[in-house]
């Protein structure tokens, strides 16, 4: 769908969210791309929002990514009987294994190897961190606590023990089955959790056999220091800033984003930066000025996407989450000063290698000198856009391609706008297609011009070779264009 700005907005489908007329209601409020957490909800759950998903993109003509999202060997709480409770300062609390749901005493935390890991003294952090408990004494089947940061804890609450090393896999078993089990329906991207090594990214890249983009979550700290290796291998990014601000300092995950943000742009890769961006509009139709300030740092910091999480999965105010975002970004990115930051962040991006690499920075450097109201590229697999939007030009990218899949997965690129074209034989046909859609869209008029870049011949990945500065006006083309 045409957005009035660049940076993309990621919406957590959840309880909250899970209609034919909410999903729409959030595609048309703003968001781009739909994320389904596979930690929650079962896989019947899963499909039925999946195929929502999937009408309202044909309802719509507007194609749309999903993001599947793979728990990963997360710890979590079991339930409650009243699902949720509230948990005091002081007060004793205990985890154990026992599966009777919780109260404000108990819960089931069903992962026996933590228990063998935990000493007198350790701390858990439950909910990214919001309650804080200490362990007074343990055994192999449960541990006494004791609450030093109270606050709500309900069903299926995330636990994060960083001062000790657990010995776990990065593919569990269910997110084996969970991963087959998305690949098969059809998901355009994959996030894999608690990436520690290069390694995981291409296990589950193997297990998925080029169903779905790959996209590495970055949440603990063996991911930042491996992150080159990491980002290599992987697809695009999420700076998964939940589980990263208690598995580390939390004063170190704004200079961590920065740093991978960037990375990310020179790679020309996308990144998603996620979490707790409006947290309080899970419960309040207004975010605080201090959620609006990190939503709009973000996009200063020309991340392709912003992610909403609880806000719109199981928040009660979803379609206000993604409106403020839009605003917000609409904002910012009217600002001159966005612009500046933006192209002054640009030359770490420079590395250029390929003709493709050179044809897109001259589309851009084209656009910037003339009045040039968008470049067109077409695209089979997707990688042309990518070069194009790490030049972060100051008009809208619109990409051109015949493959539904690589459409779906570019929602996710910043600054992109995706349109689907027929096969194309000749580039006189692929310059009217793109004219049209330029016109269509509200990009331009029949007085305007655009940049179109290609490969030609057609039909052959990886050869973009072509660049044309072309009139909207079909007559003018069909006139002066050579076959
Ligand atoms: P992750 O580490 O993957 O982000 P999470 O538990 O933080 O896992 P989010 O998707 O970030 O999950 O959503 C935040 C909260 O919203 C969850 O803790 C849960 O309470 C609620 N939630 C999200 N999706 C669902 C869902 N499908 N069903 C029930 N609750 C959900
Ligand atoms: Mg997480
Ligand atoms: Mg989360």
């Amino acid at each position: 769908m045409k957005r009035n700005r660049k940076v993309k907005i990621v919406a957590t489908l959840g309880p909250a969210s899970s209609t034919y007329e909410m999903i729409r209601q959030l595609h048309e409020a703003g968001a781009d791309v739909f994320r389904l957490n596979m930690s929650h909800g079962t896989h019947e759950e899963i499909a039925e929002r999946h195929r929502a998903i999937r009408q309202v993109e044909k309802d719509l003509d507007s194609p749309i990514a999903i993001l599947a999202d793979l728990q990963g060997p997360k710890l979590r709480v079991g339930e409650f009987a009243n699902k949720s409770e509230e948990l005091e300062w002081g007060e004793p609390f205990r985890l154990d294994l026992d599966k009777t749901p919780g109260d404000h005493t108990r819960v089931c935390l069903p992962h026996p190897e933590i228990f063998q890991a935990l000493e007198p003294g350790s701390s858990l952090l439950v909910n990214d961190g919001k309650i804080r408990l200490r362990v007074e004494d343990c055994g192999p089947d449960h541990a006494n606590c004791v609450v030093v940061t109270g606050g709500t804890i309900s069903n299926r609450k995330g636990v994060n023990v960083p001062d000790v090393v657990l010995p776990v896999a990065a593919l569990s078993e269910k997110d084996r089955k969970d991963l087959e089990f998305v690949s098969a329906l059809g998901v355009d991207w994959l996030a894999l959790s608690f990436v520690q090594r290069p390694e995981d990214v291409t296990e589950a890249r193997e297990l998925c056999g080029g169903r779905a983009a790959i996209l590495s979550k970055i949440e603990k700290p063996a991911a930042v220091r491996a992150f080159d290796e990491i980002l290599a291998v992987s697809d695009g990014i999420m700076v998964a800033r939940g589980d990263l601000g208690v598995e580390l300092p939390v004063q170190n995950v704004p200079p961590i984003q920065k740093r991978l943000v960037r990375k990310c742009r020179a790679a020309a890769k996308p990144v998603i930066v996620a979490t707790q961006m409006l947290e309080s509009m899970i419960e309040s139709p207004m975010p605080t000025r201090a959620e609006v300030s990190d939503v709009s740092g973000a996009i200063y910091e020309g991340a392709d996407a912003i992610m909403l999480s609880a806000e719109s999965a199981a928040g009660q105010y979803p379609v206000e989450a993604v409106t403020t975002m839009n605003n917000v970004a609409q904002e910012v990115e009217g600002d001159p000063t966005y612009t500046e930051i933006i192209e002054a962040s640009r030359t770490a991006s420079a590395k250029r290698s390929s003709v493709a690499d050179g044809i897109v920075a001259a589309a851009r450097e084209i656009a910037e000198t003339t009045d040039i109201k968008a470049i067109c590229c077409f695209t089979s697999t997707g990688t042309t856009a990518q070069l194009v939007a790490r030049e972060r030009p100051r008009v809208p990218i619109i990409a051109m391609t015949s493959h539904r899949g690589a459409a779906r997965r570019l929602s996710l690129l910043w600054g992109t706008y995706c349109v689907m074209t027929g096969e194309l034989e000749r580039f006189k046909q692929a310059v009217v297609n793109a004219a049209r859609a330029a016109r269509s869209a509200g990009f331009a008029t029949e007085e305007d011009q655009i940049v179109v870049t290609a490969g030609v011949p057609f039909n052959i990945s990886g050869t973009t070779n072509i660049l044309r500065v072309a009139p909207c006006d079909e007559r003018l083309i069909y006139r002066t264009d050579p076959e």
